[in-house]
């Protein structure tokens, strides 16, 4: 099986090629380019394609990759809405991916957010190395006996729920199914009970129609007066323009987003060189008490590793063909 991997990042060939030894006869040739349709065309003479997040797998891109006798798309991520399923599904190209690889890392991640935005650490970090010991601005609040609200209980709401009660918080939480594992530290209440009792709001739901702008002008006015926000989920889940109205209107203690809504250029580039006109994210930035990172709550050194087996155990799965729980099929 030869497998062209799009999107390498030096951490990507090292944790891939660490796994390799266990799985003879798979061969990885590791592109920097990023799958789009411009690039698809490079796959000829492979087997399979391996893609990431932001790569562009519309209709396009899925035909040149069938045209070219692709078969198989390994999606070394969970997420797969960049991927135009039924055209992959009429051509006959199985999609697998990673579901889970490891909710710990994402979910630490979003409680970091959550606790660098209410302690105010991105200020303090760039005050003490300017000799600033002073503490002018920078007070927070105790989460302990504070109530977290968390949108989405699957694997990644449920490692939160889990780390929310451990600070001692009240743990609200939304979903469209309960999950029974959280039912001792957990009360399921709707969207807008959440809203208007959380303190701590933090998203973990995927993005779908159903979901997409799930915080907007009108669920952010139901939030309580200071509450911080948190997205580690998607970008589109929050509707960014009414995200900064409702920060100018002082209704958030703090923002920490993982995931905004114009990351696709952005994620893992380093663009530190250009100006970034039209920018909203320079936008979110300007204000005090956001944070940004770069879609990185799945950056552990855990998580690569499971990200790499469970990818090549897909493609042992694939060969054999037998169906998989991590296979994704248009509806
Ligand atoms: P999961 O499938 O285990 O859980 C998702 C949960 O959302 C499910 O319980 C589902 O019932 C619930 N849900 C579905 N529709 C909903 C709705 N309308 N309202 C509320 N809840 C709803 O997924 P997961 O592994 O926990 O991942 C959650 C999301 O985290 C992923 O969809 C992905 O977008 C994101 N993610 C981000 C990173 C990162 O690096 N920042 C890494 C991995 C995943």
């Amino acid at each position: 099986m030869r497998i062209l991997f799009y999107d390498t990042k030096s951490y990507d060939e090292y944790s891939f090629t660490r796994e390799l030894s266990g799985y003879p006869g798979v061969e990885i040739k590791f592109l920097k380019a990023d799958l789009t349709r411009n690039t698809a065309e490079l796959s000829h003479g492979y087997d399979a394609v391996c893609a990431f997040v932001n790569s562009d797998i519309g209709t396009q891109t899925v035909r040149i990759l069938h045209d070219n006798g692709i078969r198989l798309i390994l999606m070394r991520c969970a997420g797969f809405n960049n991927i135009d399923l039924e055209e992959a599904q009429r051509l006959g190209i199985r999609i697998l991916r990673v579901p889970g690889y490891s909710p710990e890392a994402v979910a630490e991640h979003a409680m970091g957010l959550a606790l660098i935005v209410n302690r105010k650490m991105h200020k303090s970090y760039l005050k003490v190395r300017e000799n600033d010991f002073s503490l002018g601005s920078l007070m927070g609040f105790n989460f302990y006996q504070k109530t977290a609200g968390i949108v989405g209980t699957g694997k990644i709401g449920a490692a939160m729920a889990r780390i929310c009660y451990g600070f001692g918080m009240k743990v609200l939480a939304y979903d469209v199914y309960e999950n029974p594992d959280l039912k001792d530290i957990v009360t399921y209440v709707t969207l807008d009970e959440l809203l208007a009792q959380s303190d701590l709001i933090s998203l973990h739901c995927p993005l779908m129609d159903s979901t997409y702008h799930i915080i907007n002008r009108e669920t952010i006015q139901k939030m309580k007066d200071g509450v911080i926000l948190v997205n580690t989920s998607r970008g589109a889940l929050v509707k960014t323009d009414d995200l900064i109205e409702g920060i100018r209107a002082r209704k958030f203690f703090g923002v920490g987003l993982d995931v905004y809504e114009e990351e696709a250029p952005n994620v893992f580039e380093d663009r530190s060189d250009e100006i970034l006109e039209h920018s909203v994210t320079a936008r979110l930035l300007s204000f005090p008490n956001v944070m940004i990172t770069s879609h990185q709550g799945f950056f552990t050194r855990e998580a690569l590793s499971a990200i790499a087996k469970t990818t090549l155990d897909n493609v042992k799965v694939y060969e054999t063909g037998a169906e998989s729980a991590n296979e994704v099929k248009a509806n």
